[in-house]
């Protein structure tokens, strides 16, 4: 999935951060807190092309940081699309949540290279609080090296 990693490049490098909240601010993306079903995230685009991102306001930090970068890779991937759900349960299933997840990945770990601290026999738990990341961010960014 080069394409994804060559967007996510092009936007950190375009307003030099991959702060996910920054990103948003930039790119007029509103996130507002709420009470969401399945503790999860939505992104909607309505009929002016506004756009906003919807998360579950008792998600934690972590769990946040990486549903806004989900919901951001619907809104940058997917212009077509105006209503997209985060529901952990669904998300491998569709191939629009796959390039979400992958988008998020390569966003939230853009300097990292996760092979490094496996081989320093890092146990995944441990790299992801080091990191400040879900588990399955890193999962997805292990994943892509051998897409
Ligand atoms: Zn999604």
């Amino acid at each position: 999935m080069n394409w994804i990693r060559d967007i996510v490049t092009g936007l950190i490098e375009f307003y030099e951060t991959n702060n996910v909240l920054d990103l948003c601010d930039c790119l007029g993306i509103s996130i507002i807190k709420s009470e969401l079903k399945n503790k999860g995230s939505l992104f909607c685009r309505n009929q002016l092309g506004d756009e906003f991102i919807f998360i579950d306001s008792s998600v934690n930090e972590i769990d946040r940081r990486t549903m806004i970068a989900h919901e951001l890779g619907h809104a940058i991937l997917h212009p077509d699309i105006n209503i997209a759900f985060y529901d952990n349960s669904l998300v491998t299933r569709c191939k629009w949540e796959r390039q979400a997840n992958i988008f998020a990945a390569e966003l939230l770990m853009f300097d990292v290279n996760e092979l490094d601290y496996i081989h320093e026999g890092q146990t995944l738990s441990a790299l992801a609080e080091s990191l400040e990341v879900s588990e399955s961010v890193i999962e997805y960014k292990h994943k892509c090296r051998f897409l």
